[in-house]
């Protein structure tokens, strides 16, 4: 008969006995692992993946067996101090506790990837921005205990009429926030080169919008502005004069024609910034399934609370999930899918805002208009957004100022301002998609171009203070 023993290995007073059943069982999950590396190779899966998996199964899997031992031996451990439940080393793993437990957990893996997630990503909480909304001069709603209304209009509220007008109230309007999480998503496809792999090229855009406001109706407003605010948001409110007040009825009534007034109070941000959002999530897609990967990996993160003063991108740049200085330029991509001639008049339909793309390195300003020029996009780059000290600030107003501030060269694309900007009516239907899918090539194009460079980037600029207020 063969001695159960294989060997022991004596650690000073300590015998650890190695049995052929524990080898053969050993052996077995070596070559169980070899065989998955090799299915996960065929079908392109990460074998960090699978390690991952093997490596929770096996805890799991000896918790499992030792769970199941300690159960069928319920009897004995009962007349035992507790601790010797543990005593693992004298003896007792149950195989069939181990393979179901060590089945279970792995099943669970995408589970606990989640929960691992959870923890280790840290909790951002937006705050709402407490300034007060440009041309905000009163309480959008003043909420009253019925008792008093009488005295504000002089009769009880059953008997009053809509458009009745009370007595003066004088008040002070200040807002006050409240705190909301929130989460940035990041993604990281990674590169093709082992020596550039560690090196990222980050692609930013924004989840967020501004959110709820008042009811409006879609058309009015949207006549309106189209006089009055070609900007929308980025042009002062104003009263129209007689000769504009005209051109905006007669719009709204060529509308009714067509249907009732439409109420909204969604701001639905589909330019604003669905469109950068969703051109980073077909930027992934398409250099995923190319035969083609970028050497450097690229770093994709989707922030959050823009709207309310680039709180996501200063959490993920303060807290980064990769090395800072692993990062070697941030392409970021605000509103991008409008800018045509139907929008500003003066615009071609080539038009394209480029800011900041030159504020720390000329090489990737340069590097840009190659992209554009050797690429076949031949969009029409405006530099005037990006002048020191312009009143619109552009370079201090969206995320990519956030990696900025810490010397990582940045390039901002937009297609720029335009009637429907933080109103109800940045919808879907006014979107230039031809244009939405040249732009987002060609950042595409752009964002390849630096991960593939033999060097990073170069940084010939100075580099900013971090904590020093933006200035353009
Ligand atoms: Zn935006």
């Amino acid at each position: 008969m063969i001695d159960p023993i294989l060997y022991t290995i004596r650690l000073g007073s300590f015998e650890i006995p190695i049995r052929w059943y524990g080898l053969l069982i050993a052996s077995s999950m070596a070559l169980g692992l070899w065989l998955a590396a090799r299915e996960a190779a065929r079908r392109g899966e990460s074998p960090d993946d699978l390690l991952k998996a093997a490596e929770i199964a096996l805890i799991g899997g000896l918790v499992g067996a030792r769970l199941y031992y300690v159960l069928f031996n319920l009897d004995y451990y009962q007349t035992q101090p507790w601790w010797r439940i543990f005593a693992v080393l004298e003896g007792g793993l149950a195989i069939h506790g181990g393979l179901i437990a060590g089945i279970a957990v792995t099943g669970v893996d995408t589970l606990i990837s989640t929960f691992e997630q959870v923890f280790r990503t840290p909790h951002i909480v937006v705050r709402q921005n407490l300034q007060v909304p440009p041309g905000v001069t009163q309480p959008r709603l003043v909420i009253m205990p019925t008792a008093s209304l009488p005295k504000l209009f002089g009769k009880p509220l059953d008997r009053l009429e809509p458009g009745d007008t009370g007595s003066a109230i004088q008040g002070e309007v200040t807002f006050e926030g409240s705190d909301v999480g929130g989460t940035n998503v990041v993604a990281i496809l990674e590169g093709a080169d082992p020596a550039l792999r560690g090196e990222y090229v980050a692609l930013g855009a924004h989840n967020d919008a501004i959110g709820i406001v008042p009811p409006v109706d879609h058309d009015s407003i949207r006549a309106y502005n189209t006089v009055m605010r070609p900007r929308g948001a980025n042009d002062p409110p104003g009263e129209p004069n007689a000769e504009q007040a005209a051109r905006i009825t007669a719009m709204v009534d060529s509308m009714r024609k067509l249907h009732p007034a439409r109420l909204d109070s969604i701001v639905n941000g589909a330019d604003d910034d669905g469109s950068g959002s969703m051109a980073l999530l077909e930027i992934a897609e398409a250099v995923s399934r190319s035969s083609t990967r970028p050497k450097r990996s690229l770093l994709f993160v989707w922030h959050t609370g823009e709207e309310s003063g680039l709180q996501g991108s200063r959490w993920f740049t303060d807290n980064p999930t990769v090395p800072r200085d692993s990062i070697v330029a941030q392409i970021n991509s605000d509103m991008i899918a409008r800018g045509g001639p139907d929008d500003e008049a003066r615009r071609d339909p080539a038009y394209l805002q480029v800011i900041g793309s030159r504020r720390l390195s000329t090489e990737l300003g340069d590097l840009a208009e190659t992209v554009n020029r050797d690429g076949g996009f031949n969009l029409a780059f405006d530099y005037s957004y990006d002048a020191d000290g312009h009143p619109d600030n552009f370079y201090c107003r969206s995320d990519h100022y956030m990696y900025a501030r810490y010397g990582i060269p940045i390039a901002f694309f937009s297609t720029g301002g335009h009637r429907d900007y933080h109103q109800v009516t940045d919808e879907i239907e006014y979107l230039d998609f031809d244009k939405y899918s040249r732009v987002t090539s060609f950042i595409r194009s752009v964002v390849e171009r630096v991960a593939n460079l033999d060097h990073r980037v170069v940084v010939d600029k100075p580099k900013p203070d971090p904590t020093a207020p933006c200035q353009q």
